[in-house]
């Protein structure tokens, strides 16, 4: 892609993204795009790979999706090299320009330096603005491009010191994957907000490593798993093998819980849980917590799937496919503006008569955001001639934005922001409404209840309590002002 493409930017916040990296394997290149294919739920928007060859970097980016871009022989074959990184972008912060799409690459006094992240810095507009004091010249509007120029302006000598110097300014939720001319490099935030794995790829003692976000891609490349990259964790793959640094101190971990029960593909183990029986235990929770006399138990798909197998089965209503996903368009959140976006639901789904018609229907989804999909689908449902509809949502309420790396809308556009459970029935057309809650959903994934002073995972979007500091605490932090010191 040559042309610089300009794309409506919405109300959205925040970035959502996957990135996967590997180290010395055969046509790394290839891999590293099958690798991101797996990880397509993760970004739609634009992708990108760079590759080292042992003497050059080479990269290629594009708007859309890893087929359309690293399809071609000739694209790959113009990516040589054992060692690569990639990135899949879904566009929130920042405009959707070519400059904007990962993995980010800079040639410095060291060398060459790519590298992809997938969360948000919270702290970023901060620093940013200290940097471009200090003469840096910014070549993107993403908040990702702050790592590059932390690295350049560091005093330390080798790249991981220089990482490490930049992770310390740097304050979010974030995991990363970067390559210089010596290692592999992964990264995740002191909590751990966002996933990261490490796999093993080829034979033993060949070399081969693999970095992504979700188990899903180790899978498609024949990769095994190896491990989670610890919260707070740095590894740093070279021909010596793997090697764990850890820059910050022990934090209390607080994981992302809408990676199970949204954004993780069902397929992928995230810490040590398949996300495909995490949803189906959430589905049952929901069952015993809020269940509804019904004929049948009806997922929205493909993202209620799961949750609605596990209602059934606990619940003993059958489980019927009362919605049917047209696969060939994308996730309705991809479309730019709430018009289109209202359209997208009929485009995505349409009703499968015989299953509904004369039926008091339960139907399953994860979440509700702004409403938009509850509403088309319970009028579509009651077209089709679903005698009732309750609508069971396998979360609770999403009260607040995410700032960490999920796409929300601002606040203000959440449902359950401004309307009660009742109210926002009333408003998507069911005749009941209910959310798993909050203890039922840390039960289900094995936890005791939520304890409100040292939850298990971040739940900001459901509870408001933000591990992290906001966008607008930054302003007042004082971690910045390092990069203001006299030494610099
Ligand atoms: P809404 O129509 O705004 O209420 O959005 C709810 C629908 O969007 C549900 O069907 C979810 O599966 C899906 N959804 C929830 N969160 C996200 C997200 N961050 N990105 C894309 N889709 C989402």
């Amino acid at each position: 892609m040559t042309t610089e493409t300009r794309l409506g930017e919405d109300d959205k916040l925040h970035e959502e993204c996957g990135v996967f990296g590997v180290w010395k394997v055969p046509t790394a290149a290839a891999i590293t795009a099958l690798g991101l294919h797996a990880l397509q739920h993760r970004g739609q928007e634009a992708t990108g790979i760079v590759s080292f060859d042992g003497a050059r970097f080479h990269q290629h980016r594009g708007m859309g999706l890893v087929g359309d871009n690293f399809g071609d022989a000739k694209v790959i074959d113009s990516l040589p090299g054992s060692v690569a990184i990639g990135h899949n972008r879904y566009a929130t912060t920042g405009d959707t320009i070519l400059r904007n799409v990962q993995p980010l690459y800079a040639d410095f006094e060291f060398g060459g330096f790519a590298v992809a992240h997938n969360g948000n810095l919270t702290n970023a507009h901060v620093l940013r603005r200290a940097l471009v004091r200090r003469g840096c010249l910014f070549q993107s509007t993403t908040d990702s491009e702050v790592f590059v120029h932390l690295i350049a302006i560091s005093l330390y000598s080798t790249v991981v010191d220089r990482l490490i110097d930049a992770l310390k300014q740097v304050v979010g939720a974030y995991s990363l994957v970067a390559l210089s001319n010596e290692a592999l490099m992964g990264v995740r935030d002191p909590l751990g907000v966002r996933p990261l794995i490490l796999g093993r790829i080829g034979n033993e003692g060949t070399g081969g490593w693999v970095l992504a976000s979700e188990t899903c891609a180790l899978d498609i490349v024949g990769a095994d798993f190896v491990r989670d990259v610890e919260p707070g964790e740095i590894v740093v793959i070279n021909d010596q093998g793997v090697h764990s640094i850890r820059p910050f101190g022990r934090a209390r971990e607080r994981f992302c819980v809408f990676e199970y029960i949204y954004f993780a593909r069902p397929d992928s183990i995230v810490e040590g849980t398949p996300v495909y029986d995490a949803r189906k235990r959430i589905g049952a929770m929901l069952a015993r917590e809020a269940g509804v006399p019904a004929d049948v138990v009806v997922p929205v798909p493909d993202s209620g799937v799961p949750a609605a197998m596990g209602y059934s089965v606990e619940s003993g209503i059958p489980f019927e496919l009362g919605i049917i996903r047209n696969h060939y368009v994308g996730r309705t959140f991809i479309e730019p503006t709430d018009h289109i976006r209202h359209l997208g639901v009929k485009l995505k789904h349409s009703a499968n008569r015989p299953a509904l018609e004369g039926k008091r229907v339960i139907l399953v989804d994860d979440s509700i955001v702004r409403g938009t999909t509850s509403k088309k689908i319970v009028e579509m449902v009651r077209q089709a001639g679903a005698r009732e509809v309750h609508m069971r949502i396998s979360s609770p309420p999403t009260t607040h934005s995410c700032f960490y790396g999920i796409d929300t809308p601002e606040r203000g556009k959440l449902l359950a922001a401004k309307h009660t459970v009742e109210e926002m029935a009333e408003l998507i057309g069911a005749d009941s409404l209910a959310f798993i809650s909050l203890d039922g959903l840390y039960q289900a994934l094995g936890q005791p209840n939520r304890d409100p002073a040292a939850p298990h995972y971040c739940d900001a979007c459901f509870t408001g309590d933000y591990p992290i500091i906001l966008p607008d605490q930054a302003d007042n932090a004082d971690k910045q002002l390092s990069l203001l010191a006299a030494n610099h």
